[in-house]
């Protein structure tokens, strides 16, 4: 049966962690439950969530190895959004345009539904749907942008742009409107107290692992005919998938001066259309809180929690944000994080569910898992329960995962992909003319 990889990773030191507030989880569990999940971030919630709105009788467990929202699912960006690792040109060549609708329908639904949620349950969540904008600073990102145009991304010209977010050498944007803005603690604390009050037995600091007849959880065996993995990046990686790290940094909150001189009244996220992926949201209490990749991949896979306070990174964060908006040459940033992402050599991610041993696991959502993960949860809920719909016949579901290559090589590749991302991006900044190297890696990214 399968089983977890030791952990490593720092508590929890994010922003949304800072200002949350404490629930008290039971210590106590019984010793048999009809589902067992292991994992208490939002693939285990709301795995929890949907098994319950399908069937409200079942006694179900969670067992979470540190504090519930630990993981990524504490740490993140807070965008929910449409994205999906891979892009939908690519998607459509994969699957065809059939199967890549459904896949977006699905998407952009689920992010209502975490909507709908989030205003009757989860308050501190402060979800708003407001759209997303990438925008181009050089004339290599605005090609690019605007060659990715369709109905869902809408090309805003300079002038446009600059009536929604003031951003230094910027020429334009893309704009999505399929996309929230949440703080990702809130949301995790809504659904888990959601969850205790519908009978769902939380509980924390216990180290869970899948056995013949439910899961060894801490020294105590507890039996569940169903059991699902939800430990995402923190599993067993056997090639399946990769550790990426994202790392985050937050100013103060900023004055009403200095938000009017560079907009984002909506609280829309932005991002830059660079190689090198960053992402930004205005948080509810008017900070701004910017994440992005650039540090190295560690060798066979292992996760070093070292590696969530990079420096450098931290630091390349803070100086992109001040190049984008002048108006914080002289903010303090009050926090600096970071956690792994979990990253499948084709980019999707993978939801299976094996009715004979009554086992589920699921993950695989590199940067997209606020929405991915309520999507992936629903199917499984719906696969546990017998169910086969539009939703169970994305095609992503029950597929065999294809492994990444085995190291040397996957280290030395994986960060020469991080590496030339970061000269791409310099390159267009200075020659303004689409990379030579982003086009000879992104083939053999798969995306
Ligand atoms: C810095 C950062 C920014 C990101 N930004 C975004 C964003 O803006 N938008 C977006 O869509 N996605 C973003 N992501 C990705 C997204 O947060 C994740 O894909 C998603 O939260 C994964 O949820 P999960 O529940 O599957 O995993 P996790 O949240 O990692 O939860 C897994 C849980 O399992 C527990 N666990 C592990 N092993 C065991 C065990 N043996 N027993 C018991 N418990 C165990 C862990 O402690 C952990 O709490 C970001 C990620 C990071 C790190």
């Amino acid at each position: 049966m399968a089983h977890t990889a030791k952990q490593d990773s720092k508590p929890n030191n994010s922003l949304w962690a800072d200002s949350s507030s404490e629930i008290s989880y039971s210590s106590s569990h019984s010793d048999s439950y009809d589902v067992a999940i292991i994992g208490g971030g939002f693939s285990g919630l709301w795995s929890a969530y949907h098994l319950l709105k399908l069937n409200p009788d079942l006694s179900i467990v969670i067992f979470e190895a540190q504090r519930i929202g630990f993981g990524a699912s504490g740490r993140n960006g807070g965008w929910a959004s449409s994205d999906y690792p891979v892009y939908r040109s690519t998607l459509e060549k994969r699957h065809g345009t059939e199967k890549t609708t459904a896949l977006f329908s699905a998407i952009t639904r689920a992010i209502d539904e975490i909507g709908e949620f989030a205003q009757k349950n989860a308050p501190a969540a402060s979800f708003v749907k407001s759209g997303t904008v990438m925008f181009a600073r050089n004339i290599a990102q605005e090609r690019r942008l605007k060659d990715s145009q369709d109905d869902l991304h809408i090309w805003k010209e300079k002038s446009e742009l600059k009536e929604m977010i003031r951003v230094r050498d910027a020429r334009g944007g893309l704009f999505n409107p399929e996309c929230a803005t949440i703080n990702p603690i809130g949301l995790v604390q809504g659904l888990s107290t959601y969850l205790l009050a519908k009978g769902v037995t939380i509980c924390e600091s216990v180290y869970a692992s899948a056995t013949e007849d439910g899961v060894l959880a801490n020294s105590s065996l507890v039996s569940a005919p169903i059991v699902i993995q939800a430990t995402e990046v923190f599993g067993d990686h056997q090639r399946e998938f990769i550790p990426l790290y994202s790392l985050m940094v937050a100013t103060q909150p900023l004055t009403d001066t200095q938000w009017r001189e560079i907009g984002v009244d909506s609280r829309f996220t932005f991002a830059e259309g660079s190689h090198l992926i960053n992402y930004a949201q205005r948080t509810a209490d008017n900070r701004l809180a910017i994440g992005g990749r650039g540090a190295t991949y560690p060798l066979r896979s292992r996760l070093i929690s070292a590696k969530e306070m990079t420096d450098s990174v931290h630091e390349s964060l803070r100086n992109l944000a001040q190049s984008w908006f002048p108006a914080l040459r002289d903010v303090k940033f009050t926090h600096a994080w970071g956690g792994a992402v979990a990253i499948t050599r084709n980019w999707e991610p993978y939801v299976h569910f094996d009715s004979s041993r009554g086992f589920g696991r699921l993950g695989g959502y590199a940067g997209d898992g606020v929405t991915m993960s309520y999507l992936a949860s629903k199917i499984l809920a719906h696969l546990i329960t017998g169910q086969r719909n539009d939703l169970t016949n994305l095609h992503f579901v029950n597929k065999k995962i294809r492994k990444w290559e085995p190291e040397p090589l996957r280290y030395l590749a994986v960060n020469s992909m991080v590496k030339l991302s970061g000269i791409a991006d310099k390159e267009e900044a200075r020659t303004g003319r689409p990379s030579l190297v982003s086009k000879i890696i992104a083939p053999l990214i798969l995306r």
